[in-house]
């Protein structure tokens, strides 16, 4: 028996093939009959707020599936200032616990109970991270009206999350305490039919989930059908790396190679390059050169050191090196 929602899936890839006829992968057309990917820069500064520019925060948008990465202090009133969903975010993810990355956290959660929240939140973080919200949690007497699914972070690559559509890792970067970078990636989508090419041919709709599969399929007149005569290729998946804090460490390549974009901190600029090494961060110029290595689409830099009130030294050191790089500022909305 075949589900329903398998026959819809089946209809709207046809009709998003016939919309998309001789269109290349990346057309117009063909981006607006994909889910949304989209950042939202929530913070950009390092250790301690600027006036323009608060401690680590962003927000992705995957398909309206709102996910928070990392989450310094004042989070919800940059929320609330880039009109974002406040109670749509299910998913929180905090790469390492230096103040400015997670001091948000017990407002934002405590906002979520007042503001009559039920549905669990998951949080993706290293273990002493749950210690530190019960002592909160425990001392302030608050009961919150929501479970908290708890999912600690470890070294290596790990898959966090992963549903039909997206799956999530974490991986090790080298700060001075223990710190996670994390990879969202969509999975590979089916194959697209050819809609002109299946009117010719005397297939079954079992037959049509194979094609979809990517397998060759036997017509009714016992004949081959070959895969790639009946389909096309679905569009590459896409993905976006997350490199909080690190000193330069030429082994994060592999983990974000050939991503579409890449965060990576870029506190200082060379003319602190001892003091990144010291502090275990890494320069602009550092970032673009794991860009570059890695061959990924687009560098977004951020986590900027307050002792640069022009940001605009980071592109300069960066550009030569890696052209396609973008400044993380605060408000700043990025599609991937
Ligand atoms: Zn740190």
């Amino acid at each position: 028996m075949i589900s329903l929602k398998l026959f819809f899936d089946f209809i709207s890839s046809i009709n998003t093939f016939s919309a998309n006829r001789g269109a290349s992968i990346s057309s117009p057309r063909e981006r607006m009959n994909r889910q949304t990917f989209e950042l939202l820069i929530l913070g950009s500064s390092s250790a301690t707020p600027t006036s323009e520019r608060n401690p680590s925060a962003q927000l992705l948008n995957i398909a309206e599936r709102f996910f928070l990465i990392d989450c310094g202090e004042a989070t919800q009133i940059q929320l609330r200032r880039f009109k974002a969903r406040f109670q749509s975010i299910d998913h929180i993810f905090i790469s390492h616990l230096h103040g400015d990355h997670f001091f948000g956290l017990p407002g934002l959660l405590g906002s979520m109970h007042l503001l009559g929240r039920k549905q669990a939140i998951n949080i993706y973080a290293p273990k002493e991270l749950k210690e530190i919200m019960d002592v909160v949690h425990k001392n302030s007497e608050t009961r919150l009206n929501y479970p908290i699914n708890w999912v600690f972070t470890d070294k290596g690559f790990n898959l966090l999350f992963e549903d039909a559509k997206l799956e999530v890792f974490s991986f090790p970067l080298k700060h001075r305490i223990f710190c996670t970078g994390f990879l969202f990636r969509e999975k590979p989508l089916p194959r697209k039919i050819d809609k002109y090419i299946l009117e010719k041919l005397d297939i079954s709709f079992a037959d049509i989930l194979s094609l979809k599969a990517g397998q060759d399929v036997v017509n009714k007149n016992g004949e081959l059908i070959k895969n790639k005569e009946a389909t096309l290729d679905p569009p590459a998946p896409r993905s976006y790396a997350y490199c909080s804090d690190t000193i330069f460490d030429p082994s994060i390549v592999d983990y974000v190679k050939s991503a579409d974009v890449l965060y990576h901190e870029s506190t200082f600029l060379e003319d602190q390059v001892e003091r990144a090494k010291k502090t275990f961060h890494t320069t602009a110029a550092q970032a673009a050169r794991i860009a570059k290595e890695a061959g990924v689409g687009q560098l977004l830099m951020g986590h900027f050191s307050t002792r640069y009130p022009d940001l605009e030294g980071f592109l300069e050191e960066a550009k030569p090196i890696f052209a396609n790089c973008l400044l993380a500022t605060d408000g700043k909305k990025i599609k991937i």
